[in-house]
């Protein structure tokens, strides 16, 4: 038995969930999948895992001593639910654990465990019966990412295998599967028969969200979102009562820009952040939830431009007065409380995202500026007021072309939905879309896609075979991808040597999938050991699976700089604080210039080696970090993003495990501090880079086998016209403007004359270009 504190008690009783506790309990006992439907809020993700745990699942001993499996999309929505339910069941607090990408606090206490569907998948592959295991919860069904799709299809087999291996053996038991869902949208697997073959599983609902959300939809719907939340929550701020703000945008950029503008216009509250996060190994996981990646330019620039307006109206200023819904008939907070700003994004560190769920200082209002990590799974303590300016960034994949982008786009009215749910799961509560409903009706899907229809699959592709699952082809996808998509992904592991002609894994592929990377990554470091390049492979494969390493021009001006100048006069009231904002403006214009001059010698400095090749610049930057005895501050200074450092630094220490568990001939112990690469090993780091990428070579026009027309003679680097070896767009023609694809400006050869451009070039990925949608003219990106 439990006992929980009475406050935790008397939330429990309220929740829909716990009402129909004993029809849940049952249809569990009874089959081997149960769906659960029930609205954002009605206690699913907190309560579930305790019915399991009251009723012995998880206990040794028990008739279900297998732990319970917990997987969510999110590594946030994993480590915050992991603490609530380990809140909620008091003295048994420790047998609750979370397992996420580098991090684990598993032990052999837990009972329950959260992770990242990521997380689970790896574990198939150590064990297909996931034997450790009586029951998975998979969560947040309806959201359709990829791992949930593929965990669906896996446990509809493991479940079956389970059975007849219980009938074999008495001390194994069967596994139970939970599909929990907020939606009803989930036919994909109710009614599919390639998943489920012994008829539907039954579907136990649990209706009611628990308290009112009013909806405040907005006149007009504004182009610059940024700047539209900045008035609207400021306006909320001044005159809506008490309760914490939840501002959903689409990425770190406009998080900074408005909590920078934020604090600037009332008085903030202290914050300080450090964190050092815990590592441990595990998971094939992506790398980057959407959302982390900023797209070049400023978000802004980009954001709403499309032509999705039916009623889109630039800013005017005569709807100062529009009835916002902030009249609320209640008292307003005192006009002098501090904002308590405090931004949520997944690359955040653990530390810092979970300082949302503390309460704010006293005499405070708590803003979370967040992306939309926040949508789902969350309850954030206190938020009474929601607003949603409608777009996220979501990731675009051609799985016939290979090439990727990153786009805002409206989001689909289940999500404004779950959005605006946030605000009413610890009391009612307010949401303010800064959109019209005009836009809603007529611009908003009813859902997003599943990702798996958006998203490059050749990891797995790799990892189901290397599962012994050949025919992928065949798989029980909720929604299968396209024979297309995966024959492709087929190709480009053949062309890596990792399947062989007729798609069985070779050696080395099973050797591929060993590693937690995409294959491209794995390939680089199977191919590592000549010239005794091992360590160095290792370091710039790390580097580059983590990506995102440097701080891009147009990010230089980062909180963290402005805070350590600001800090002192945070306390002032907000005339003079304006004041010093328009010197400090002016100051700040020529700091920016000195900034970027020191940015561009940090950049010379590391391309000292090589000054052609964006993947050597990585190497000598996570080397030289190496060598740094302050990281954080080495990072500041030489523009390198901290937080990715290390991450890949973290990385890189695992996989110099990983490669001497496999033969620890191959490379010595970790060590930060390598010497300088000779020349030789730089030459053969550049061939193992072209081996991973192999499929991603580009030439130059003008020197190809048979040269298009070219109009006039480029005159920078980046518009020399490069043709892909391999056919990576849809243009058929022959024309060059359907077919050329181009360096982007971030890359060491944009510094080049065109003349000195390479005949050939290996590059990364393909980029949509955010300023030339309209073009079509895709940039690549390049090593
Ligand atoms: P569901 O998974 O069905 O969306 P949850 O189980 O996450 O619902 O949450 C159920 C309820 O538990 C919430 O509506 C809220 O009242 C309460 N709750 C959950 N997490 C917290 C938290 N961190 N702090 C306070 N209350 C919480
Ligand atoms: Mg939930």
């Amino acid at each position: 038995a439990v006992n929980r504190s009475e406050e935790i008690q008397a939330a429990r009783i309220g929740l829909p969930v716990v009402g129909e506790e004993q029809k849940i309990m049952e249809a569990i006992y009874n089959n081997s999948v149960v769906v659960i439907w029930g609205a954002t809020g009605s206690g699913k993700t907190t309560q579930l895992p305790q019915f399991l745990f009251e009723s012995g699942f998880g206990s040794p001993g028990s008739p279900n001593p297998g732990l319970i499996g917990v997987t969510q999309p999110r590594r946030v929505a994993a480590v915050s639910m992991a603490n609530r339910v380990s809140q909620e069941l008091g003295e048994h607090a420790e047998k609750v654990s979370y397992q996420i990408r580098f991090e684990s606090t598993a032990s052999k206490k837990t009972a329950i465990k959260f992770m990242t569907d990521g997380i689970l998948l790896r574990e198939i592959a150590d064990d297909f019966a996931l034997r450790k295991y009586s029951i998975i919860l998979i969560d947040e069904a309806h959201e359709r990412s990829v791992n949930t799709d593929i965990l669906i299809g896996m446990v509809s087999r493991i479940v079956g295998l389970r059975k007849s291996l219980s009938e074999e053996d008495p001390s194994i038991k069967p596994l139970k599967v939970v599909i929990m869902s907020a939606t009803l949208r989930i036919s994909d697997f109710t009614e599919n028969p390639s998943l489920f073959r012994s008829g539907p599983p039954p579907l136990v609902q649990a209706e009611g969200r628990q308290y009112p959300v009013s909806i405040h939809f907005s006149r007009r719907t504004q182009r610059d979102y940024v700047e539209d939340a900045f008035r609207k929550v400021s306006r909320g701020h001044r005159k809506l009562p008490p309760g914490g703000m939840l501002v959903f945008l689409t990425g770190q950029n406009e998080i900074r820009q408005l909590s920078k503008r934020l604090k600037g216009a009332f008085k903030p509250t202290q914050r300080e952040d450090t964190t050092q996060a815990k590592v441990q190994l595990s998971a094939n996981e992506a790398p980057l939830e959407a959302e982390d990646l900023e797209l070049g330019g400023t978000e802004m620039d980009n954001a709403g431009e499309d032509d999705y307006d039916s009623d889109l109206e630039i800013t005017g200023l005569d709807d100062a007065e529009e009835d916002e819904g902030f009249d609320l008939g209640e008292e307003a907070m005192d006009s002098s409380t501090r904002v308590h700003v405090l931004p949520l994004y997944s690359q955040l560190p653990t530390k810092e995202q979970m300082k949302v769920f503390e309460a704010p200082p006293e005499n405070s209002r708590l803003i979370i500026l967040a992306t939309n990590v926040a949508e789902t799974s969350l309850t954030i303590p206190g938020i009474k007021y929601v607003f949603d300016c409608g777009r996220s960034k979501e990731k675009q994949f051609d799985l016939y072309t290979g090439v990727q982008s990153f786009q805002i786009g409206w989001i689909s009215k289940a999500s404004a939905n779950q959005r605006a749910g946030r605000a009413g799961r610890t009391g009612p509560g307010h949401c303010y879309r800064m959109y019209s409903s005009a836009v809603y009706e007529a611009d908003f899907a009813e859902y997003t896609d599943p990702e798996i229809l958006r998203t490059p699959i050749e990891g797995v592709v790799l990892q189901m075979k290397s599962m012994g699952l050949h025919n992928v082809i065949n798989f029980p996808f909720p929604t299968p991808p396209s024979r297309q998509g995966l024959a492709k992904a087929e190709k480009l592991l053949k062309n890596l040597g990792a399947l062989s002609a007729d798609g069985q894994v070779t050696q080395i592929g099973r050797r591929l999938s060993t590693y937690p990377l995409s294959p491209r990554f794995s390939k680089m470091l199977h191919i590592g050991h000549q010239h005794g390049c091992m360590p160095y492979v290792i370091a710039l494969v790390a580097a580059l699976a983590v990506g995102d390493l440097f701080v891009l021009q147009n990010q230089l001006d980062q909180p963290k700089i402005q805070n350590k100048k600001n800090d002192s006069d945070s306390d002032s009231d907000s005339d003079t604080e304006r004041k010093v904002y328009t010197n400090a403006d002016r100051i700040e214009d020529t700091e920016r210039e000195q900034k970027s001059k020191a940015q561009a010698r940090a950049h010379r400095l590391f391309s000292k080696h090589d000054d052609t090749s964006d993947a050597l610049k990585s190497l000598s930057a996570i080397c030289a970090y190496g060598y740094a005895s302050d990281g954080d501050a080495f990072a500041d200074q030489m523009f390198l993003r901290g937080k990715a450092f290390k991450e890949a630094t973290q990385l890189r220490h695992q996989l110099t495990d990983i490669v001497r568990s496999n033969n620890p001939g191959l490379v010595p112990t970790y060590t930060p501090r390598l010497p300088e690469p000779s020349t030789k090993q730089i030459k053969a780091l550049k061939q193992i880079v072209t081996a991973g990428f192999i499929d991603q070579v580009a030439i130059r026009a003008d020197l190809a086998p048979v040269p298009p027309e070219i109009p006039r003679a480029p005159r920078r680097a980046i518009d020399v016209p490069y043709l892909t070896l391999f056919r990576s767009r849809d243009g058929k023609g022959t024309d060059l403007v359907e077919r050329a694809v181009y360096v982007h400006p971030s890359s060491l050869l944009a510094k080049l004359t065109p003349k000195e451009m390479p005949q050939y070039i290996t590059y990364s990925h393909l980029q949509q270009s955010a300023a030339l949608v309209g073009d079509q003219i895709p940039k690549i990106r390049m090593f």
